[in-house]
């Protein structure tokens, strides 16, 4: 299987985060290696996805044993044998890993360092086919750190009796930290280095309301004339139609998604690769392995499916370091069909779960209220200043206080049973006369015809942002029914305000005028 392959069927995961691929590449193919990256930034996946690619077991040293535990459940409910030799283990636990691992069905042992003071674990070790040494929080080696733990010395030591190559990770990024753990834990072998934060500095974050979505995808693109760029599409007919209208109106522009035959898609691909100023449309099909540095822009003429798939989409813009611009349009139906898409998957219920925080993470992006790439970096792991190259620090968001309304619509949907959606609860703020409202007997709530200061498509760019916060989230057990978080509670108490952005409202372009 190849590392995609178990990325999607073990972890159940699209893509790659940032800097995980170039780690695992490494990794695979058996280098020493140290990585360094934000805490959540995916760091076990670096060592358990090449545990899996690599013949024989990987032997993974860190200091939580909680966190052991969990990873080693994890692995074994995705199917993966794995087991952990801890001081909390029982006997028994401890002798059927050790069977285990003597008939060479474990991919991945978890070992606490301690372990590794009770003599003969080498010897022991090197009989049962060791293939990698992984060490989480790597910087556990460094003396003068807080967190030093004296049996990380004994790391490599082990790593000469098993002579195998060494991954560690830490997410402490100081200079003097990283010295000590190549000189500890590596000694003169200079193992390959991975120190990358998140930011793409030189990348311009901006999202939009879709308004009239291909007319805003041209206006992005007529003000980059004769720069390559991309445009993703959420289906297969749209890259083609998209493609059409770049071309009339005077742009090199041609589609590619997964339904073209291997040459045409093939072509494509080395046009890009050697044409100055071609725009591609294409569906996310396009990208991996696409490796142009200089990208100049990016567009998403439908939402992205999650937060991740955001990040690598737009990340393939100016990989050569220079000034590279992205676009993301976004609207209700968008998020409809990312919903449905999710729900009406395969995955099991937690995946799914998964999936919507994913995509939740980026309607909070799309609705961010301050910088846009501290949101982003934020869900990553990593702290920063406001960037001053984002659309909202160009321009800061023209917010309101939405306090009142935001506690209607929470009301509205606890008075009835949290089992409806936004085009309902809609009907009932705005007091419509409806069958549907009457049978339920929707009429009487105190809640009906007390949000009629706002449009219908107010209310629906309201509710969009709300979900955007995580007020509101679809219920798939109950046919998308909008279900109040814990988030919305003090809200709802009047213990919070809540500011919501004006102009997105505005952009939904209603015929009655905004008082707010
Ligand atoms: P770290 O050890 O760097 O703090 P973890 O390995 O615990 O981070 O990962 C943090 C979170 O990111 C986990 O919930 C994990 O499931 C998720 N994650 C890791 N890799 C990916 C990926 N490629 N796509 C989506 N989510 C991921
Ligand atoms: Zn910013």
């Amino acid at each position: 299987m190849t590392a995609a392959a178990y990325l999607r069927d073990v972890f159940g995961f699209d893509g790659f985060r940032p800097g995980q691929e170039e780690i695992v590449e490494a990794v695979v193919a058996g280098r020493n290696t140290l990585a360094i990256m934000p805490t959540g930034g995916g760091k076990s996946l670096c060592y358990q996805l090449p545990a899996l690619v690599r013949d024989g077991v990987t032997v993974v040293i860190s200091p939580l044993i909680a966190l052991m535990r969990d990873q080693v459940r994890g692995l074994r409910e995705a199917g993966v044998e794995a087991g952990a030799l801890t001081s909390g283990n029982t006997q028994e636990e401890t002798d059927a890993v050790w069977q285990a691992l003597e008939e060479g069905r474990l991919k991945l042992l978890y070992m606490a360092p301690e372990r590794l003071a009770s003599g003969g674990i080498p010897q022991m070790l090197r009989r049962v086919g060791v293939s990698l040494i992984a060490v989480d929080e790597a910087h556990c080696v460094s003396q003068w750190g807080h967190d030093f733990r004296p049996d990380y010395l004994r790391i490599g030591e082990l790593r000469r009796a098993l002579d195998v190559p060494l991954a560690a990770f830490t997410a402490t990024a100081d200079a003097e930290t990283q010295v000590e753990i190549v000189e500890k834990l590596f000694g003169s072998e200079q193992p390959q280095t991975f120190l990358r934060g998140f930011d793409r500095p030189n990348i311009h974050l901006a999202f939009a309301v879709k308004d009239q979505p291909r007319k805003q995808i041209l206006n992005f693109a007529n003000a980059r004339k004769g720069q390559s760029g991309i445009v993703y599409c959420g289906t297969r007919a749209k890259t083609e139609g998209l493609a059409k209208a770049l071309g009339e109106a005077g742009h090199l522009a041609c589609h590619y998604h997964g339904g073209m035959e291997a040459d045409d898609r093939r072509e494509v691909e080395a046009r890009f690769q050697r044409e100055d100023g071609l725009i591609v449309v294409a569906t996310v099909a396009f990208g991996m392995g696409i490796d142009k540095p200089d990208i100049r822009w990016v567009a998403h003429a439908d939402l992205p499916k999650s937060i991740e798939a955001y990040y690598q989409e737009i990340g393939r813009a100016g990989r050569d370091g220079a000034p590279a611009e992205t676009l993301t349009l976004f609207g209700p139906d968008d998020i409809r069909y990312r919903r449905q898409q999710i729900d009406e998957g395969l995955a099991p219920p937690e995946r799914r779960m998964a999936d919507h925080a994913r995509l939740n993470a980026l309607l909070g992006l799309c609705e961010a209220l301050d910088c846009r790439r501290q949101t982003l970096l934020g869900y990553f792991g990593e702290q920063s200043e406001p960037c001053g190259h984002c659309d909202l620090c160009d321009k800061p968001a023209d917010v309101f206080d939405g306090t009142t309304p935001v506690r209607m619509a929470l009301s509205a949907a606890l008075r009835t049973g949290e089992s409806y959606g936004a085009g309902h609860l809609i009907e009932i703020l705005l007091g419509s006369d409806l069958d549907k409202i009457r049978e339920r007997g929707h009429d009487q709530l105190p809640t009906f015809g007390v949000g009629k200061e706002y449009s219908r498509r107010e209310w629906q760019a309201i509710f969009r942002q709300m979900m955007g916060h995580d007020l509101l989230r679809p219920d798939p057990e109950r046919h998308g029914g909008l279900r109040m978080t814990e988030r919305a509670r003090p809200i709802l108490r009047d213990e919070e305000s809540i500011r919501l952005r004006r102009d997105t409202i505005k952009a939904a372009k209603s015929g009655n005028k905004i008082k707010m």
